[in-house]
């Protein structure tokens, strides 16, 4: 297997020993080695440097100025903890003026593949929980406000009679190369307007396993059997909440019957086919972080 999936590499340590450790946590956000890494209305701060991309983190004194959020302890790169903290009820410029010079705030889906799998990985973790943070300020069980627990990984219920224990909420995707040997079968999305030809996706259903969920989105959006499901990788996606979770599959019907709905249209695509692409041509291939790509590329460079 090649390496990791963008925001699914290793060398994020994720610190999970120290989430329960209230002082040593307080005594973290209060260290002048700490890295803030602000989040401000879905974008993170970045600096452009000739390796590309990358995060650009600030020490507690830059924040003073700033209206902050609750702090989410992300982990650790090479011994610097990294801290995650809403400032999205700042000023944007506010939020600029204590970055490092030249820094600006970025969209992740801009950046992630351009980042260090470590920068990625903690990009990802800082994204989805800040976003699931804004989502449940209120108990999702019996309404009452939430606050945040172990360094922010969970959220409690304050109503004593519920006490509710809410983990981030991570929605399992199942994405599929579906091949018929020879070739792939992609497919492009109504709802995403452009020429994308991408690998057939779902939301995984409540009682249902991976296979299955497979099994049911492929039948559902171009009508094909499959003989055999196999797992290749998976990848946070946190756009917002998607764990993807990424399969290939050979086809044992060729007749391809489209899900109006949903598809506007699906191509079987040879090696050749594919490796032709040029860019602003009618046909163009997911964007360069997403498990899709990965698998495309690698069964184009006949790795799988
Ligand atoms: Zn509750």
């Amino acid at each position: 297997m090649a390496a990791a999936n963008v925001y699914g590499e290793d060398g994020l340590d994720r610190l999970v020993e120290r989430r329960r450790d209230t002082a040593w946590f307080e005594r973290a956000l209060a260290s002048e080695t700490t890295r803030f890494v602000v989040g401000w209305q879905e974008r993170l701060p970045v600096l452009d440097t000739a390796e590309g991309p990358r995060l650009a983190s600030i020490g507690v004194p830059k924040l003073a100025p700033l209206v902050t959020g609750e702090p989410v302890l992300l982990g650790a790169i090479e011994d610097a903890v990294h801290v995650a903290i809403d400032v999205s009820n700042s000023d944007e410029a506010d939020v600029v003026a204590v970055l490092p010079e030249g820094a600006r705030l970025a969209e992740l889906r801009e950046i992630g593949s351009l980042l260090p799998g470590p920068e990625a990985a903690l990009a990802a973790s800082h994204r989805g929980v800040l976003l699931w943070h804004a989502a449940q300020r209120h108990c999702g069980r019996c309404g009452a406000p939430t606050v945040i627990a172990e360094a922010g990984h969970t959220l409690t219920c304050t109503n004593s009679s519920c006490g509710a224990v809410h983990h981030p909420r991570i929605d399992p995707a199942v994405i599929t190369l579906i091949t018929d040997g020879e070739r792939v079968l992609l497919g492009r999305n109504k709802r995403r307007p452009g020429s994308i030809y991408t690998c057939f996706a779902g939301f995984v259903e409540a009682g249902e396993s991976l296979e299955g969920a497979v099994t049911r989105e492929v039948f559902e959006e171009v009508g094909l059997r499959l003989a055999d499901v196999r797992y290749h990788s998976s990848q946070p996606w946190p756009f917002p909440a998607q764990l993807m979770l990424g399969f290939l599959a050979t086809a044992s019907t060729f007749d391809v019957r489209l899900d109006e709905e949903e598809i506007a249209d699906a191509q079987w695509f040879t090696r050749d086919e594919l490796r032709a692409i040029v860019p602003d041509g009618p046909v163009q291939l997911p964007r360069a972080d997403a498990v899709a790509r990965r698998m495309i590329d690698s069964w184009i460079a006949g790795e799988i």
